[in-house]
């Protein structure tokens, strides 16, 4: 198994540090600072074979110079995205894409294109592990703000998260949980398990605690970006016959403005 640690970086970052005890091979995503990435590896007497990146974005890349110059790791990062992230090398990194597949130990990540927030954003799943991280596509509760994207586009990156096994965990990029509940609430205010799922989260963020990983099968329950065919959300928004894509754009517009 994958061992999957968590490094809260920035204001609300998540980097992921990853570890195949078989075959000692080390990895992170989306490393938006590179010191207390370099840091705990230091504890934890790893070096660093891979960075994996979701998308171009500073808060997620900032580290990739100094990682790759101090450990020697190669990044893997999205097609659409070449060209947009300092400090990769065209000789030893990897540009992946749709249906690309990458060794890691005994691991395999599966990569999904999944753009909306960006337009080369994509996602990597550990199929034989339960695990996807998804950078800024889906958050807990929430979803990514469409800067490259058309709400098309990011209501299909993001049913192609939302059907994967419900069990997978969801590692997203950002600690945003508890502005996301409160939205949630405001939309679909009469969710007996979003109303729980809130109660949760003020408890965890009030200990310091994160509330990531989330699951597939949460969000499909909480989550009222997934919800779009929810009658409740829709009477709510007015919006009974309306096709899924506009109801998304429309929950999207006010979580904009909330
Ligand atoms: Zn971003
Ligand atoms: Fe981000």
């Amino acid at each position: 198994m994958v061992e999957i640690e968590l490094l809260p970086v920035m204001s609300d970052n998540y980097v992921c540090l990853l570890f195949d005890p078989a075959t000692g091979t080390s990895g992170v995503v989306d490393p938006g600072a590179a010191e207390p990435v370099l840091a705990r590896l230091s504890d934890l007497g790893r070096g660093l074979d891979w960075i994996l990146l979701t998308h171009h974005h500073a808060d997620h890349t900032g580290g990739v110079p100094v990682l790759r110059r101090e450990t020697g790791a190669r990044v893997a990062y999205s097609r659409g995205d070449t060209g947009r992230i300092p400090g990769i090398d065209g000789g030893t990194d990897v540009a992946l894409g749709e249906g690309d597949r990458l060794g890691f130990g005994e691991a395999v990540f599966h990569v999904l294109e999944t753009p909306g927030h960006t337009r080369g954003h994509v996602s990597f799943w550990l199929s034989g592990e339960d695990a996807v991280f998804c950078g800024d596509t889906l958050f807990a509760l929430g979803c990514g703000r469409l800067f490259e994207g058309t709400p098309e586009q990011m209501w299909r990156s993001l049913s192609k998260l939302a059907a994967l096994p419900p069990a997978t965990r969801v590692y997203c990029g950002h600690e945003y949980t508890e502005s996301n509940a409160r939205f949630a609430l405001a939309v679909d205010p009469d969710n007996p398990e979003l109303r729980r799922r809130a109660e949760e989260i003020r408890a965890l963020r009030g200990r310091g605690e994160p509330t990531i990983p989330t699951t597939v099968d949460l969000e499909l329950r909480t989550n009222p970006f997934l919800r779009v065919n929810d009658p409740a959300i829709r009477r709510h928004l007015g919006m009974e016959d309306a096709d899924e894509v506009a109801v998304f754009a429309e929950l999207r517009a006010r979580k904009d403005r909330f």
